[in-house]
Order: structure tokens, then sequence, then C-alpha cells
């Protein structure tokens, strides 16, 4: 066993400080039931975390079932799964989070692993995609999740596929392909025919359904390794049993960043916002807040809306608590900091906008 972890780090997340995502690779066992050395999966996932600077006191594991379902993970549910295959998030094979700091993991030993990201940092997600769960198409419905929650067409979102079964190795039965007829996706290019058997290509079958799916093909990277005959993963196929697990694990990574109280935020210069289409808005377009923002929910979790003059009609996510960062060489009083969780666009013109009504 290493004494560190090895991992596949995507390139294509690489340079960008907002997101964390990373495939754990074998020896290291991520699973916490099955496999060799579960018992030390814990230290192991923590190990992971720090080495990813992620936090593993948030990190977020469902139970997966082979389905399509996908779960939304929110401050009371952060954290799940991660040290007690009791405490995961029930029956879901996919989650999704719009919250900083909360790594998101899904585990597999051949079937695909899959991250879907908005990547200024407004969502995330991930998913488990065998070929039950291909067939099902729950890439797509990722995709369309991420989009939904952090208000970003999938044309502008980024998707990362894990090593996983590939048609070189990966023999399949009628059940399979039956499993597949109602994918529009053409059943000729995800299946390989040789010497009388039939392939899958788990890859390919989750590319397709990202593009399909709205995601440009530049914006998929994908790891382009075959889990059963490359020996860096596991393989339930290549080793019969299941001797461990690995892992994605991803995260919008910007800690929770704060603003002080009562202090005119330039939003030029603090948030980067852009429309529902995705075209960056100028900063003289962005409201003033004339549209008091209007706290909703608790001090901590405040809530603001603003109105982008040329589009009165459109509400308009403007921000996530991981877009606020505060105003360069502007000092931080820290004994009155409040964190802003989420801006909307709603209303009329300025060029700052202040975080209104004082103490939290
Ligand atoms: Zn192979």
């Amino acid at each position: 066993m290493p004494d560190s972890p090895p991992l596949w780090k995507p390139n294509s997340t690489a340079g960008n400080p907002g997101i964390v995502c990373a495939v754990t690779q074998s020896p290291w066992n991520m699973a916490l039931t099955v496999g060799d050395e579960f018992g030390n999966s814990v230290p192991r996932r923590k190990t992971v975390c720090d080495l990813l600077g992620t936090d593993f006191r948030k990190l977020t594991v469902s139970r997966q079932v082979h389905n399509h379902g996908i779960v939304d993970v929110d401050t009371t549910t952060a954290g799940r799964g991660r040290d007690c295959s009791e405490d995961r998030i029930d029956g879901a094979d996919g989650l999704v989070t719009t919250l900083s700091g909360v790594p998101l993991m899904v585990l597999g030993a051949d079937c695909g692993l899959i991250a879907v990201i908005e990547p200024r940092g407004r969502a995330i997600g991930v998913a488990h995609a065998g070929w039950r769960g291909t067939s099902l198409k729950i890439a797509t419905r990722l995709v369309e999740r991420v989009a939904a929650r952090s208000d970003t067409p999938p044309r502008d979102l980024q998707a990362i596929i894990s090593p996983c079964a590939k048609s070189c190795c990966y023999e399949v039965g009628r059940d399979v392909v039956d499993a597949f007829e109602n994918i529009e996706n053409s059943v000729d290019s995800i299946f390989k025919r040789r010497n009388g058997k039939t392939f899958l290509d788990v890859q390919h079958a989750n590319h397709l359904q990202l593009m399909t799916a709205g995601i440009r093909p530049n914006n998929i990277e994908s790891a382009n390794v075959c889990t059963i005959c490359d020996p860096r993963y596991y393989s339930y196929r290549r080793t019969g049993s299941i001797v461990g697990q690995h892992a994605l694990i991803a995260a919008l990574s910007r800690a929770n960043t704060t603003v002080p109280a009562e202090t005119s935020i330039n939003v030029s210069t603090t948030i980067p916002h852009v429309d529902t289409v995705g075209i960056p808005l100028a900063a003289s377009t962005v409201a003033d807040a004339a549209t008091k923002p209007t706290p909703v929910g608790d001090a901590e979790d405040e809530k603001f809306t603003f109105v982008v003059p040329e589009k009165p009609d459109t509400l308009v996510k403007l921000a996530t608590k991981s877009d606020v960062v505060p105003v360069p060489g502007q000092e931080v009083d820290k004994s009155n900091q409040r964190v802003f969780t989420s801006m909307s666009v709603a209303g009329s013109l300025s060029k700052s906008l202040t975080s209104g009504s004082g103490a939290p």
C-alpha cells in the first residue's frame, strides 16, 4: 500500500482553482464495506481529501443502487457516508451540490464515474454509471440537474468521465443490449461485435449521452482508459470479485468566502456575473440595491435578488457564495462578516450593491 494515494487528475479541471476533481487508483480501496483492507478506507478517504485540499468532514457518499436517482446535497446532508456506510445518503447514484467545500464521491470498479461541473463554481455533480445506470440515462439527468442548480446552459458545463469498462474487454449479453434499445444514441457505436460476441463501451455511451444532453464535445474529458485491462484501476470483471473500488471525488473548492456587512461591494470586481445564456454582463448593467436585498432564511443563508434591465422579465442567478470574494485590497473586518450564499438578478441598475440591513 503506497503512502500517498495514486490519483488521476483530469487536465480540464487542473487549471481551475475553483474545482477539485480526481479519481483514485488501485491499490487504494476507497470502499467502506467491500474489498481489501476496507477497514482502512476512512483514513484513506481523509488522506485523499487532504491531498486535494478539500474537507473530509463534508465528504458525502450515497448508497449506489444502479439506478438513475440524483439527490441534492445541502448543509444538512453534507458529510453523510464519509466514515460510516450506514449513514450514506440512501439509494442515489448521483449527487449534486451548490455548496463550496463539500466533496462528493462515487465509487466503482468498471462502472463509469462521471462529474458534471459548472466551471465558475456554481454547482457540481457526480454520478455512478454502470451499464444499467447508463441505459437509464443517469448522465443526462446529471447534466439537467447541474444546469438547473447553476442556472447555466449545458453548453457551458464541463464533464469528466473516469476510467471504466470499454469495448476492448467488456463482453455483455443480450440483456444489456436490450436495455439500450430505447436510447436515442446509436447502439451500433456503443457496442462492438467480434467473433460472435458483443462488447459495450461504457465510456463512449456516456460520452454520447453527455453530448446529447448539450455539453460541447470539447468540454468533455474522458480518461480513455479501460479498467478491465489497466491494472491501475479496480475491475470487478478482471478479478471476478470485488477486491476494492476506486473513487471519483469532485468539489467546489473555494472556501466559504465572506464580505463585510454594510460594505459596498463593487460587483464588477467581486462577482463574476453572467446572464442566463452565459454572456458576461458589463458591470454597469448590474442593478443597484434600489432592489434592496431581501434576506431569506437565517443570517448565514441570505438570498439576494437583482434585476438586469435589458432583461427585466428574466430572473437570473447572479452569483453563488463561491463567486463572492472580498474586494481586492479591501480590508475585511472579521468580526462583522456575513456570508452571501446566493444572488439572483432581478431589478434596476447601478455599479454596486450593498449588503443591506446591517448586522446579521
Ligand atoms: Zn480493456
